[in-house]
């Protein structure tokens, strides 16, 4: 199902992403105790005229994992190498990615808990000692090759930090948690957006865009990009509340960012008053990959607290029963009643 506050992944990056991309730090709006982080580590590592540690951020999609690891390449004055680990199939392209960087250059693997073990194995020398270790051939014949590697920072980014091996994990000198953006974060970064587009936003309307784009720039740029559309048509230069309700609303994003998908699944949740539903049950009601309930719809929810994540199921939480008599007893604004 497409839904409009749904985040990609694994598929190539929109222009507009790119172009829209901040590529300072004053451009890269909170997360402000990673980005202090970062900076102390980074003028250290510069003083010493090292190559960074490995880093790894985890979190849910659209959070700016891909975003900061490019502008870190930027403070370091370093290329930076974008890949994802499930293209990296065989031995032999981790090899060609590895042999063609240079000291202290970035190699940037997004879904890093999608590496196959055996790549993986290759991984943690090359990490460690800067050096890979390539069985060539099988059998009796295979032969191993030792490769030296330039001093290199590997930045690995995962939505689900948990599925990340042990071993790997502990290669990363620093590990970053990324957080949801609060609704005053996201409008800085709508408006900012905004000019790029030569569509500014009065204030309140970014506001509401943010408060509708559940906690994550991606949204609300894309968000923000629908209803420049509207805007487009209604021959408007700047983008107005007016307009940005009314395309909000008939873009079905509710007022807190819930789409019909987050509301069956809080209905389902709720309709159970109290006992824990599966995964695989949840899945089935929604018809929807259990991957992207996980990585998609439930981060915020569980984050905002209106969902819990227990041994047995998830349960609906209190503010969920809360939003849903408050709208029942104001069903006019509800879109999707
Ligand atoms: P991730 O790698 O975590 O999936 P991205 O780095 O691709 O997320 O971020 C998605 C988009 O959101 C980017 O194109 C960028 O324009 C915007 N973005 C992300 N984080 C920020 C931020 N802190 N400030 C401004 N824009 C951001």
């Amino acid at each position: 199902m497409n839904r409009v506050v749904e985040i990609e992944r694994f598929e190539g990056e929109s222009s507009y992403e790119i172009t829209l991309r901040p590529s300072s730090w004053d451009e890269y709006i909170g997360q402000e105790k990673i980005k202090k982080n970062l900076k102390v580590f980074i003028e250290a590592s510069r003083r010493r005229e090292e190559a960074l540690d490995h880093i790894l951020f985890f979190g849910p999609a659209g959070l700016g994992k891909t975003t900061i690891a490019n502008i870190i390449a930027y403070e370091m004055n370093a290329n930076i190498k974008t890949t994802s680990a499930p293209m990296i199939e065989k031995s032999g392209d981790l090899a060609a990615l590895l042999t063609n960087i240079e000291e202290n250059d970035i190699l940037f693997i997004d879904e890093i808990h999608r590496m196959s073990p055996a790549i993986e194995e290759i991984l943690y020398s090359a990490m460690e000692d800067f050096r890979l270790d390539i069985i060539i051939g099988s059998g009796p014949a295979a032969q191993t090759v030792k490769i030296d590697l330039p001093r290199f920072t590997l930045i690995g980014a995962t939505t689900r930090a948990g599925m990340l091996s042990t071993p790997l994990r502990e290669r990363f000198g620093m590990h970053f948690r990324m957080q949801f953006y609060t609704s005053s974060e996201l409008s800085i970064i709508i408006n900012q957006a905004s000019k790029k587009l030569n569509k500014p936003t009065v204030e309140d309307a970014s506001i509401e865009i943010a408060k509708r784009s559940r906690g994550t720039p991606r949204i609300a740029l894309r968000l923000l990009k629908r209803v420049r559309d509207f805007a487009e048509v209604e021959d408007r230069d700047i983008i107005e509340l007016v307009v940005t309700h009314y395309a909000l609303n008939e873009l079905g994003v509710n007022d807190i960012g819930f789409d019909e998908q987050d509301i069956k699944f809080l209905e389902l949740l709720i309709s159970a008053k109290g006992k824990p539903i599966g995964l695989s049950t949840i899945g089935a009601t929604l018809s929807e990959d259990e991957g992207t309930i996980e990585d998609v719809i439930e981060p915020y929810l569980i984050a905002n607290g209106y969902i819990e994540r227990t041994a047995r199921g998830r349960i609906a939480t209190l503010k969920s029963y809360e939003h849903f008599r408050l709208k029942s007893s104001s069903k006019r604004e509800n879109p999707f009643e």
